[in-house]
C-alpha cells in the first residue's frame, strides 16, 4: 500500500514515520526548498510522549530535550497565582522545534523525502492514502471541503524564540491583562519564550514597549533574542469531517487551534499514530480523531477566554483570586486533563500485528 504524505512539517512528518511503522510504502512532498522548523520551542505533553514512543523514537526526544514539571503559574509582577508540586505530575519535554523536526527526519530514508514540491491538487497523486499534512492554510482541505470555512483570526498575536541565556528557570505561563507569557527552559541554558497579546491582525506593535513592565527575565528574553518571530493567530472552525475518499486531513490542516494549552502539535503526533494503527481504515480515523480534537480545540479556547482575553480589571482580579485559591492537586488535575491520552488498547493491538 503506498501513501503519499503532502506537508514535511511535524505532522507530516510523524505520519510518514507511523505508516512506515505498519508496512506502508510512503513518499513526502514538501513546497519549501528545504525540511526544517522555526526557531521556537515546543512542550512535548505527556500524551506526545506515548504517540512518539508508539513511533519508536522516544528515546532520542529525550536525549535532546529536557524533562521538565511545570513550575505554574504567575501573575504580571511575577508572584506565582499556581505554584505546582514536583509530585503527581507527568513531566513535559522541553525542546527546540527544529530538533523535535530533526528527530522524524532522521527517522526516515532520504529517498523518500521531496522538497522543492508544491501540490496544487489531489488528482495529480497516486497514492492509495494521501495524508494532507499542509498546514492551517491547506490547499488540499479547500479543494476537498470547498464549503468549509477557512482559518478565522483569534484576536490576538504572538512573538517567540530561543534567548540564549543561559539561564536556570521553571516552565511558568503568565497572566496580565489583555496578554501572556511563556517561558520554556532548554536544557542547555537557552530558553524558548513566547509573549502574546490581543491585537487586530496585523497591528504594528513594538513588544518592548507593551511588556516592559512585566517580571524578569520576560524583557531580557525579548532583547536577548536575535531572531524574533511574529505570527498572527489564526485557528480553523471545526470540521464536519477529516477524510474525503483516499485522502486524511492531520495536524493544523484537520484542526488548527489557539496555542494557549501548547497542544496543536502534540495532536499532530497523536493523529499520525492513530492514522497508521487505523491502516487505512478512514472512517475509523475520522470518528476517533475529530471528537478528541475538538474538545482540546474547545480547551484551548476557553484557556484563551480565561487568559490572555480577559481584560477588565475587575474581571481579571476576579481570576486570578480564583487562581491563588486552587488547591495544587486540582490545578494538576486540571493541567494534565489532555494530557492523560493513550492509544486506545484495540490500536496496540493492531500495531503490534503489523510490526
Ligand atoms: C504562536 C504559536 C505557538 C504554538 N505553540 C505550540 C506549543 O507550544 N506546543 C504545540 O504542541 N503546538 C504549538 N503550536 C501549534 C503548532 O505549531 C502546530 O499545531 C504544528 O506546527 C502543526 O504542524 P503541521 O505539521 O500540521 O503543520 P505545519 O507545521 O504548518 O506544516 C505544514 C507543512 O506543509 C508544507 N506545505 C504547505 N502547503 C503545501 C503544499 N501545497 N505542498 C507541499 N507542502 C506544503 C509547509 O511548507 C509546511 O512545511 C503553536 C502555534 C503557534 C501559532
Amino acid at each position: 500500500m503506498k501513501a503519499i504524505v503532502v506537508g514535511g512539517g511535524i505532522g507530516g512528518l510523524a505520519a510518514a514515520v507511523s505508516l512506515r511503522r505498519v508496512g506502508w510504502e510512503v513518499v513526502v512532498y514538501e513546497r519549501a526548498a528545504a525540511f526544517g522548523e522555526i526557531g521556537a520551542g515546543v512542550g512535548v505533553m505527556p500524551n506526545a510522549m506515548r504517540a512518539l514512543e508508539w513511533m519508536g523514537v522516544d528515546a532520542e526526544v529525550r536525549r535532546l530535550g529536557t524533562p521538565r514539571v511545570s513550575g505554574g503559574v504567575r501573575s504580571v509582577d511575577g508572584r506565582w497565582m499556581v505554584h505546582l508540586p514536583d509530585v503527581g505530575q507527568e513531566k513535559v519535554v522541553a525542546m527546540h522545534r527544529a530538533d523535535l523536526h530533526g528527530v522524524l527526519l532522521r527517522a526516515l530514508p532520504p529517498e523518500i523525502l521531496f522538497n522543492d514540491v508544491e501540490v496544487t491538487s489531489v488528482e495529480d497523486l497516486d497514492a492509495d492514502l494521501v495524508v494532507a499534512a499542509d498546514g492551517i492554510g491547506s490547499r488540499l482541505r479547500a479543494e476537498l471541503l470547498p464549503d468549509a470555512p477557512g482559518p478565522v483570526y483569534a484576536g490576538a498575536t504572538a512573538w517567540r524564540g530561543v534567548a540564549p541565556g543561559p539561564y536556570d528557570l521553571p516552565i511558568s505561563q503568565t497572566l496580565g491583562p489583555g496578554g501572556e507569557a511563556g517561558i520554556l527552559p532548554l536544557g542547555d541554558g537557552r530558553v524558548c519564550w513566547y509573549l502574546a497579546v490581543v491585537a487586530p491582525a496585523g497591528a504594528d506593535l513594538d513588544p518592548a514597549a507593551l511588556f516592559s513592565g512585566w517580571h524578569d527575565p520576560l524583557p531580557s528574553l525579548l532583547a536577548s533574542t536575535p531572531d524574533v518571530i511574529r505570527h498572527d493567530i489564526y485557528a480553523l472552525p471545526p470540521l464536519p469531517t477529516f477524510v474525503s475518499g483516499r485522502v486524511a486531513l492531520l495536524g493544523d490542516a484537520a484542526h488548527a487551534m489557539t496555542p494557549y494549552l501548547g497542544q496543536g502539535a502534540c495532536m499532530a503526533l497523536e493523529d499520525a499514530v492513530t492514522l497508521a494503527a487505523c491502516d487505512g481504515d478512514l472512517a475509523r480515523y475520522d470518528a476517533v480523531r475529530r471528537p478528541r480534537t475538538r474538545a482540546v480545540w474547545r480547551g484551548s479556547r476557553l484557556a484563551g477566554k480565561f487568559g490572555i482575553e480577559m481584560r477588565s480589571p475587575i474581571a481579571v482580579a476576579l481570576r486570578d483570586f480564583a487562581l491563588r485559591a486552587v488547591p495544587s492537586f486540582l490545578a494538576v488535575r486540571g493541567m494534565s486533563r489532555f494530557s492523560t491520552w493513550e492509544m486506545p488498547v484495540e490500536f496496540t493491538r493492531t500495531s503490534r500485528t503489523h510490526r
